[in-house]
């Protein structure tokens, strides 16, 4: 039984279809997912090849995927409203967030790929990584550095029919996954076609595997995770990589600005995980709050050192929350409503407060029932650490650095040409 009650909120409302929509998905979240969280974490920590393909396979039949994607590409035909909140009640089954990194990646970035792709590209991808047979994430970040996304060094020289890569792409997620599941898979990526700076960029649908069979010149390396162990992180250098031209998205040296604009979206969802496992972490507070009596029987919330830093933490949790709904309205109105008086542009802040603000809500939550917690959440018996080290993923830099949102912010409002970055 839930300890906080949800959705009753009165600053993001849902439609009745939204609500059952939740029922729906948190029924089967709790059901298929809750009582193996930890199992999954724990084996993958041990292997990081221990991916959890059958989960994985069960939602997608429960279509946890492609949610915004049309159903002509296999997708569900639903709203980013939706997407969001099924990546939030997966990270409230799973607060290690690996399964909800796993829908979210596999929500944001085929909705890009629908969104600036060749139709005949997205044909062939979306239906199997809808199905849960094919992974298909993002692959920007290079071992120089993730933030600077216009200095990519990454190749791609154009030869008759084909792009040949030359590079390196690092923190990648999903690297085991591409080479696990029945399909394959791969990455909305960026490579260098052009000038130096963002305007020699070029975006593609990188397929590293498809239909069982690895392409040559993809040399993979698996990390080893602290956390979220349940989706791999890893690299891979480009060897004379040879991908067919139509996997170009949209056009030659535009890469750059797509790839801004689909950030937004995956970062709304990214949100998402980490408002789904902090109410996990809330949960597990009130719960403790209740068990744990000192002091000649008073429970630990009676000292307001506690019960205050609760309530200051629960009240970021609901700004939280509004951040990434907000957020995920806007994106209905841009894609999913075509409404002309909203802009891509226009999410730029409302997603970067939603992306600052959520997973370190989320992070000092978890560091702070630890702490009510006392030695017991030292030892690996308590999970909440493993739902501390998943969504510090989001504080570190995954999908953006938290200063880069900041900047986002800083930028939009006070004008380009006063911050510099
Ligand atoms: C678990 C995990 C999974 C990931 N998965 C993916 C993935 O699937 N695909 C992918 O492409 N990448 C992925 N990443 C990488 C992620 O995108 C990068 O971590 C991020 O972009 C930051 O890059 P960096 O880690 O190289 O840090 P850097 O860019 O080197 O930044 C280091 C520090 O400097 C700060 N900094 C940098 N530039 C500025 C600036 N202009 N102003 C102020 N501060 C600044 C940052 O805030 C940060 O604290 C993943 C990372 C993790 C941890």
């Amino acid at each position: 039984m839930s300890v906080i009650d949800y959705p009753k909120d009165t600053i993001v409302t849902f439609s009745e279809e939204e609500k059952l929509f939740r029922e729906t998905v948190r029924e089967f979240c709790q059901k298929y997912i809750a009582p193996k969280w930890v199992e999954i974490d724990e084996a993958a920590d041990k292997e990081p090849m221990n991916i959890p393909i059958d989960t994985i396979k069960k939602m997608g039949e429960q279509g946890l995927f492609c949610i915004p994607c049309s159903e002509e590409y296999g997708g569900q035909g639903g709203t980013y409203t939706m997407a969001t909140i099924a990546i939030e009640e997966i990270a409230y089954a799973d607060p290690s967030v690996a399964l909800a990194v796993y829908a979210l990646l596999n929500t944001g970035w085929p909705f890009a790929l629908e969104l600036f792709g060749k139709e005949e590209v997205c044909q062939e991808i979306i239906p199997e990584v809808a199905k849960g047979d094919a992974f298909f994430g993002i692959a920007s970040t290079e071992p120089q550095g993730g933030s600077d996304v216009a200095g990519l060094r990454t190749t791609a020289v154009k030869k008759g029919d084909v792009y040949v890569f030359n590079g390196e792409k690092a923190y990648i997620s999903g690297v085991g996954e591409v080479q696990k599941l029945s399909w394959g898979g791969g990455w909305f990526t960026l490579a260098r076609t052009g000038e130096p700076g963002h305007r020699g960029l070029s975006a593609f649908a990188l397929l590293a595997r498809k239909n069982g069979e690895l392409k040559p010149g993809w040399n993979p390396t698996l990390y080893e995770d602290i956390g979220r162990h349940g989706l791999t992180t890893g690299g891979f250098i480009l060897e004379d990589f040879e991908l067919e031209k139509d996997y170009l998205i949209g056009e030659e040296n535009k890469g750059f600005y797509y790839v801004m604009e689909s950030f937004n979206l995956a970062r709304i969802v990214v949100s998402a995980a980490t408002i789904g496992a902090a109410r996990w972490l809330l949960e597990q507070a009130v719960q403790w709050f209740k068990d744990r009596k000192l002091f000649g029987g008073k429970s630990i919330a009676s000292f307001q050192g506690v019960s205050f830093r609760f309530a200051e933490l629960y009240a970021r949790w609901e700004a939280a929350k509004y951040f990434v709904y907000r957020a995920s309205r806007l994106a209905d109105k841009i894609y999913i409503e075509k409404d002309p008086a909203y802009k891509p542009k226009d999410l730029n802040v409302p997603v970067a407060l939603a992306k600052n603000y959520g997973p370190e809500t989320c992070v000092d939550l978890a560091e702070e029932v630890m702490k009510w917690y006392g030695a017991y959440a030292y030892t690996k018996e308590a999970p909440i650490f493993r739902a501390w080290l998943g969504p510090f993923s989001y504080v570190i830099g995954a999908e953006g650095a938290q200063n880069i949102m900041k900047y986002i912010i800083a930028r939009d409002i006070i004008g380009r040409d006063y911050v510099s970055q």
